[in-house]
């Protein structure tokens, strides 16, 4: 059977799964989404992503035509109709079908997208040996002019940050803000391990505040591990004793290489290594889904 697609309401074939050339999502990001997992049929943290998406909405006057049950129904529907178990599932808000002026005003109604995937694993050999990124010339939006916070359609930014990265090699690459301090990666949060302790840039350094970071940080408390949100700098990162990126379709992956720089002994530490194994076994635990009504 053909995947099937959600649209506001109703399930397409894929290749008939399809919206307006005028929808405002197309000609203008303006709209919002969010990518989530799925893990033996129960979706990760789904009230998190529920409230940051319509946090998005908010953010941008998008008025999402669902309640936040209906929409979880309608992602355990999408998700059981595809047979999916262990995926990837996309939701996508987008202003609707307008006009060629920019008005949101003029689209009378926003499209409700679900799309659930298989998921595409990167190769293993990240998560045993770690990856090599850098920091790109492509500063992460400032937050007075669009906030990262928001995870809207227009993902430009984070997009010439990419292809900036890819060009020299790398699949990931290192984002700093408007004041030269470290950000995040173009579609995961970073971290580093200083004298034992974990930090993290925080949200005023103008990251998104990945569902997957907030996991990892949890999980790092319970285990007795320092957690700061603090200010990094490239310095920092060069410095740290290990660093890993987060985010929910690569979950935990080790960094070794930041800008040619090795970073500690060059492989995965030990306690990147050990939260990858706890963040492994909460998505095999209840506690993954948070979401009573629809487990
Ligand atoms: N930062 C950016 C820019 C992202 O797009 C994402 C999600 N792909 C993340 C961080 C990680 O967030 P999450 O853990 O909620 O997936």
């Amino acid at each position: 059977m053909a995947p099937q697609i959600y649209i506001s309401g109703e399930l397409y074939d894929k290749e008939n799964a399809k919206i307006s050339v005028f929808d405002h999502g197309l000609l203008y990001g303006d709209g919002v989404f969010e990518g989530i997992r799925s893990y033996g049929g129960k979706v990760f943290r789904l009230e998190r992503h529920l409230d940051r998406l319509w946090e998005s909405a908010k953010a941008i006057w998008l008025e999402i035509p669902l309640t936040k049950d209906e929409m979880a129904e309608a992602i355990y529907n999408t998700l059981a109709v595809n047979g999916v178990k262990d995926g990837y599932i996309r939701v996508v808000v987008t202003r609707g079908e307008g006009t060629l002026g920019l008005d949101p005003n003029r689209c009378a109604n926003p499209e409700v997208i679900i799309i659930a995937d298989r998921i595409a694993l990167y190769p293993k050999e990240y998560y045993e040996n770690g990856l090599e990124i850098i920091t790109v010339s492509v500063m992460r939006n400032h937050p007075a002019a669009l906030s990262p916070r928001i995870k809207s359609l227009n993902y430009l930014n984070n997009i010439l940050a990419k292809i900036e990265g890819l060009q020299a090699g790398c699949i990931e690459a290192l984002m700093l803000n408007h004041k030269g301090e470290v950000s995040e990666c173009t579609g995961d949060n970073i971290f580093i391990v200083r004298r034992g302790a974990l930090l993290t840039p925080p949200n005023e350094a103008g990251i998104l505040e990945g569902i997957t970071r907030d996991a990892v940080m949890e999980l790092a408390r319970k285990a007795g591990i320092e957690v700061r949100e603090t200010p990094l700098t490239k310095h920092d990162v060069y410095v740290a004793e290990e660093c890993f990126l987060t985010g929910s379709a690569a979950e935990v992956v080790p960094v070794i290489k930041v800008d040619a720089r090795t970073i500690g002994g060059g492989k995965p530490g030990p306690v990147t290594r050990d939260l990858m194994a706890r963040f492994h076994e909460l998505t095999k635990s209840a506690d993954s889904s948070n979401c009573t009504n629809h487990r």
